[in-house]
């Protein structure tokens, strides 16, 4: 077996799971839809299927106060057992476990209602909270404890426990945001009891057959928060509490230390994880960006974990676990941590679902059954809408040919992998290239097809992406101008002093490439912690970094500075470029481009820029060959997806989505 350890299986005294991946709990935004508990129980069951040996759901609230948000994901009445008892049906009908995640959201839930053991706000939230009551920390208690029982009742095998991430349990763990009198705040001791209490209530309220999974921040990475010997009793207290699992945490919500975006290593924080495995004796689970059999196979065998924890890497392939005891390493789709389809989808209300498997979230209603009239198909273009579109129309049975014009399947792609922290993306090309090789699709590299070569097939699809946009700035052919391919495909390399033109993502991505490129801090968890300033104690120092060079960005419109980036991941690339003392502009007009720099002005008044290089990152344009020849074709309509349909806007998860649900209905 080629991950041994991964597959052993683990035992909690009253149940054996088969393996050692444990789907981590993911909040969807399904939780609190009309409908969507049925659309939950296929999602789960997928996974179950595919082989993880056991899931928790996202966050549901054991009371009113605790919902994340104003729309209701709680449970905590009989209606809601009831309504529920469809997931964990559909969960132990695919042959796997599943336990349902109590989440209080504490100060971090976003409505009025919202309680706290002091009222302190959070700095990343608009709503302060109040107080608790010495009654109401009782109730809540209770409320927890109730909620365990309804869990055991609606069938699920247990429950997981949410102390971690900056949320309610935390809030009294951690001085920080505990600055109680009574018997629940001031030293650890009485810090530690609200949840060690609520480990103990629930025990007793569901049983000794039940698991209590209970999620604890092994790294809180926030002033006033827990230090390592802490976490460490912290951690002792819950397994004397009747907790049969510690998963772990890492990171409040409000920490300025990425925690699961792409500039994070795989298995960057197994080794806080370690600390508190070799404190106890019941199982412990690792956790964030580990999304490949090989890093979890590592951390098992290193003794750093019992389990690891992978949510997103089962958004991306529900397929994981089973392809991954099959020693199937190539055919499993890498969830490449861009939090573009996940979360940044959950924080802007939309369903999650995931940039390079367009059918996570949607298992009731994106489906690629096999066609009954098999098609010739031409996809043309090998960019993430090409590739989408052309496995799944090669699996559902059409006989597809892939065209693209390069050496290379990837498209944007090969550009976004040399940026520092999107290597991942280069997992994504060599996935779908495999996946196409195995559906046996024609690729055809370096071709371009013609007209007449187009008019043998049954259906076009054109997928020829963009080109970059060349603004009509004068001075824009001067021989130091280069476009963001040139300089991200390694045709040109940047002088030292740099003027970037245009401020969206790939200015960002360009900034960064120029000032990071070559760093190990994507790449090796030691690397990371000393470039983000995080200790071994779990303390966060500053740090600092001299420029190579002298960056500035230059952009017209005065909103600001990224506001395009992620949601959940722009500010980590502010943070980056302001280490780097990057000079953003914005509100100018550009003037000329000549020997000196870049001429524009701003705020009225006329200034040169001095750049020795001018990279333009102004957006896209459709690619030209797509777009006339097939005007006015006989008989094919051709179908436009991805750039080559919008080039404004564009973004690789919607190029990918179109080109799954086309080739869905094809
Ligand atoms: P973009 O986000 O549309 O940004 C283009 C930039 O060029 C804007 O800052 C715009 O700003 C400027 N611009 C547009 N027309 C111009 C003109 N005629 N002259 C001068 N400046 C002009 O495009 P992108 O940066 O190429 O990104 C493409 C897509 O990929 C976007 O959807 C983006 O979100 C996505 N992407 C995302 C990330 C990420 O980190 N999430 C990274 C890379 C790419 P002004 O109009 O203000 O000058
Ligand atoms: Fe991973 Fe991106 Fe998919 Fe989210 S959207 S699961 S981060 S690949």
């Amino acid at each position: 077996m080629r991950y041994p350890k991964l597959f052993e299986p683990l035992e909690l005294g009253f149940v054996t799971l088969p393996n050692r991946i444990l789907m981590g709990s993911m909040h969807t935004q399904l939780e609190s839809r009309a409908g969507g508990l049925e659309r939950l129980a296929a999602f789960y069951a997928e996974r179950a299927r595919g082989g993880a040996a056991l899931i928790v759901t996202g966050g549901f609230s054991p009371n009113d106060a605790g919902n994340l948000g104003p729309h209701r994901a709680q449970f905590s009445t009989r209606e809601d057992c009831e309504r529920h008892r469809v997931i964990p049906r559909a969960v132990h009908e695919a042959g796997g476990r599943i336990v349902l995640q109590l989440l209080h959201s504490g100060r971090y839930g976003f409505h009025e209602r919202i309680v706290a053991p002091s009222a302190l706000k959070s700095p990343i939230n608009a709503h302060a909270p109040r107080e608790m009551s010495a009654a109401e920390v009782e109730q809540t208690l209770e409320d927890f404890a109730q909620a365990a029982r309804l869990a055991r009742e609606a069938g699920y095998d247990g429950v997981e426990i949410m102390g971690s991430e900056g949320y309610l349990i935390t809030q009294f763990l951690a001085a920080r945001t505990n600055r109680r009198a009574d018997a629940w705040g001031g030293p650890l001791e009485n810090r530690l009891r609200f949840a060690a209490e609520i480990v103990r209530r629930s025990r007793a309220a569901a049983g000794r057959d039940f698991i209590i999974v209970f999620r604890m921040s092994v790294l809180d990475l926030v002033e006033g928060g827990l230090d390592a010997g802490e976490t460490v009793i912290l951690a002792k207290t819950l397994e004397a509490a009747g907790a049969s699992i510690l998963n772990s945490g890492i990171g409040w919500h409000e920490a300025r230390i990425p925690t699961i975006a792409q500039a994070v290593p795989r298995g960057a924080f197994a080794w806080a994880t370690r600390r508190v495995k070799q404190a106890v004796r019941i199982p412990v689970v690792a956790s964030n960006r580990i999304n490949s059999p090989e890093s979890a196979e590592e951390i098992i065998a290193r003794g750093d974990a019992d389990m690891v924890s992978m949510a997103r890497a089962l958004l991306a392939d529900p397929e994981f676990a089973n392809k991954a005891r099959a020693g199937d390493r190539a055919a499993i789709n890498i969830c490449i941590a861009c939090n573009q389809a996940c979360l940044d989808h959950y924080f802007t209300g939309e369903p999650v679902s995931c940039l390079v498997n367009p059918r996570a979230g949607m298992e009731t209603q994106l489906n690629y059954g096999k066609t009954t009239r098999r098609k010739s198909v031409a996809v043309v273009g090998g960019g993430p809408a090409g590739l989408s579109c052309a496995a799944v129309a090669a699996e559902r049975g059409h006989e597809v040919t892939l065209f693209e014009a390069s050496g290379a399947l990837g498209g944007q792609f090969n550009l976004a992998r040399v940026v520092p922290g999107k290597q991942e993306f280069a997992e994504s090309v060599a996935y779908y290239a495999e996946r196409l090789c195995r559906l046996k699709v024609n690729v055809q590299l370096n071709r371009s097809p013609g007209y007449r070569d187009l008019q043998q097939f049954d259906e076009v699809v054109v997928a020829t992406g963009v080109d970059p946009r060349r603004p009509d700035i004068p001075g824009i052919d001067h021989p130091k101008v280069a476009s963001y391919v040139d300089i991200l495909s390694g045709r040109r390399q940047a002088g030292h002093e740099v003027a970037i033109i245009g401020m969206g993502g790939i200015g960002f991505d360009v900034a960064l490439y120029l000032l990071e490129g070559g760093s190990r801090a994507p790449l090796d968890a030691h690397a990371f912690a000393a470039h983000w300033g995080i200790t071994q104690e779990g303390k966060i120092e500053e740090t600092t970094s001299r420029p190579k060079l002298q960056v500035t960005m230059l952009k017209r419109s005065t909103g600001p500075f990224g506001h395009t980036l992620g949601r959940t991941t722009g500010w980590v690339h502010r943070a980056e470029l302001a280490r780097h003392r990057v000079r953003m502009m914005k509100g100018v007009e550009y003037r000329r481009i000549d020997d000196a720099g870049v001429h524009i002005v701003a705020e009225g008044k006329e200034l040169c820029i001095p750049a020795d290089t001018v990279i333009v990152c102004a957006g896209q344009e459709p690619m030209k060959w797509g777009q006339t020849p097939f005007q006015a074709r006989n008989g094919v309509c051709p179908h436009f997806i991805g750039g080559a349909k919008e080039a404004r806007e564009l973004d690789a998860e919607r190029a990918m989505r179109e080109g799954a649900e086309l080739a869905a209905a094809l």
